[in-house]
Order: C-alpha cells, then sequence, then structure tokens
C-alpha cells in the first residue's frame, strides 16, 4: 500500500494507472474509519483494479463553532484498516497541500445545498462540493463511492457531477449501523454513555415511519410528527429538523405517493447525529 502526502507523486501513480488502463475506485473520507468507511472500500475492491482512499479532515466544511479541531484522527490506525482492506494508495494530505494561502475558488450546488442540513451548517455544503470536486480532478476515478449515510451530500455531489460533467459513476452505498441500530459514525464517540444508549431509538423511529408508509399512511405531516414525539420524550436529544423529501431535489413532501427520503438530525448535547431511510408507499 502506498501512502501520499503530496499531489505530485499521487498524481505520477495515477498516471502509470491509467496508462496500464487500470480501473480506478475512488473513496474520499475524513478519517476515523469505521466499518461504514470499510464496506465502501470493499465495494470499490470488488469493482475495479485499484482502490484510492483519502483520509482528509477539510476545514472548509466546518462552521467556525464546529468540531474542525476535535475531530477524531487516528493516523496509524487508519493506515492499519487501509491496509487490512487492502487499499491499494492512501492520499493523506495536509492542509497547506490541499488550500494555498491564496486559494480562493469554490463550488457551490444551489439550493440543495440550503436544505437540511444547510440551514444549520452554512457553507457546509460547499465545503463539500470543493474538496470531492478537488480531490476528483487529482484521482480521476472512474467510480466514486460515498455512503447514503450522509444522504444530501451523496444528492449533492451527484449534481455537481451531472453539472459540472465530471466523468465518474458515483455509487451510493448503503448504511452500515450497529447491532442497536446507531448508524455507525466517527462522532458518535463524542456520545456520553446515556446519549449513545439514547441515539438508536433515532432509527427505531425512522423504522416505525417506514412501516407506516408501508402500511397506507400517505400523509407526511403526521409521520414527521410521529417521528418528533418519539425522539422528544424517549431521548434527551433535541430535534434540529426531521423532514420527507424527494430523493433528488430534497424538496418537502406532503403526500407521499412515491419512494421518498425521510430525513433528520438531532443534537445530543453538541453532537450532532444524522440518519436517514427510503420509505415507498403501499
Ligand atoms: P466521512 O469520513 O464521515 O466524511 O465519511 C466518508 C464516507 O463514508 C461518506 O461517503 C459517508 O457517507 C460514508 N459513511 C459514513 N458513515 C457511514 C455508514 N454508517 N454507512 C455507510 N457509509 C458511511
Amino acid at each position: 500500500m502506498k501512502i501520499y502526502r503530496n499531489i505530485n507523486s499521487l498524481r505520477k501513480h495515477i498516471h502509470r494507472l491509467k496508462q496500464q488502463n487500470q480501473t480506478i475506485g475512488f473513496v474520499p473520507t475524513m478519517g476515523a474509519l469505521h466499518e461504514g468507511h470499510l464496506s465502501l472500500l470493499r465495494k470499490s475492491r470488488r469493482e475495479n483494479d485499484v482502490t484510492i482512499l483519502s483520509v482528509y479532515v477539510n476545514p472548509t466544511q466546518f462552521g467556525p463553532n464546529e468540531d474542525f479541531t476535535s475531530y477524531p484522527r487516528p493516523e496509524k490506525k487508519d493506515i492499519f484498516l487501509a491496509k487490512k482492506e487492502n487499499v491499494d494508495i492512501i492520499f493523506y494530505p495536509s492542509d497547506k497541500t490541499m488550500y494555498s494561502e491564496e486559494h480562493c475558488s469554490f463550488i457551490s450546488v444551489a439550493v440543495l445545498s440550503d436544505r437540511l442540513c444547510g440551514r444549520s451548517r452554512p457553507g457546509h455544503f460547499q465545503g463539500v462540493a470543493t474538496i470531492v470536486a478537488k480531490l476528483l480532478h487529482l484521482v480521476s476515478p472512474d467510480r466514486l463511492y460515498l455512503g447514503q449515510k450522509d444522504a444530501q451530500q451523496a444528492t449533492i455531489v451527484k449534481r455537481m457531477i451531472l453539472d459540472l460533467n465530471f466523468d465518474v459513476k458515483i455509487r451510493v452505498c448503503p448504511i452500515i449501523r450497529e447491532k442497536d441500530g446507531l448508524a455507525l459514525s466517527s462522532r458518535n464517540v463524542y456520545l456520553n454513555e446515556v446519549q449513545r444508549q439514547e441515539a438508536p431509538i433515532l432509527y427505531a423511529a425512522l423504522k416505525k415511519a417506514k412501516l407506516a408508509v408501508k402500511s397506507g399512511e400517505t400523509n407526511a405531516t403526521n409521520i414527521l410528527e410521529k417521528i418528533r414525539e418519539i425522539i422528544l420524550t424517549r431521548t434527551s436529544g433535541t430535534v434540529d429538523y426531521v423532514a420527507c423529501v424527494d430523493q433528488t431535489t430534497l424538496e418537502p413532501i406532503q403526500k407521499i405517493t412515491q419512494s421518498s427520503l425521510i430525513v433528520l438530525a438531532v443534537y445530543f448535547g453538541k453532537t450532532r447525529l444524522i440518519d436517514n431511510i427510503i420509505v415507498h408507499p403501499k
């Protein structure tokens, strides 16, 4: 496994791979790898000759009062896990490598970025779109692997790829969960014992909603109210949002007549957890 920290050496290697007609799968992450990330790496390994992982805690997607400095960075463990998964290349850039002091170009995917998480995290998706675009230029993969866990992010990146004609196929992979249903996240380590016990209720509420839709409930307001009630009565969390939206436009849906996305964000103390589920009407 090769570890590159600078752009030129990564580019040289990728140039060689392209000359050999090797297909490249790319998994961008912020590290603190868990089974969710590993599932993307495994899928990429199955579908490509070469798998490239990037580990970069991207400062431009964090707000001023967010957890950029405290975000976990267990480099040795990440390298160990990547090796175990037979990753071919890790790209591990520094902030200086990714953003010069003069950097002033950003990509903004309008409208989609202002919805849902974008409301409480202004600028977040501009940071995400910019770093993903930069990484796609550097890696020029055949396939890009993202998790359904970050549903809005996947929607925005898909939009950007279409709008800006990136020559890459996008694969959105299922959410990997703990046994008790909590979606794996690098931020779960921030939860205290009580919060950790309560957090699986988010998925329990989403599953209940899915069942209600499957049984014939089409009124989104009723469903969302029920989810809120479950979270508010059974956890100490505060709801940032719970919404039922179109999977492509992220526009709110009132009557569920086609497969739709129910998304939520809940604060447990300062820790913000997100989760979602796709619901299918009867
Ligand atoms: P992150 O390191 O949190 O930026 O995530 C890197 C990639 O892993 C993103 O595409 C995430 O959607 C994906 N991911 C994170 N958590 C999970 C999970 N529990 N299941 C599947 N994919 C995940």
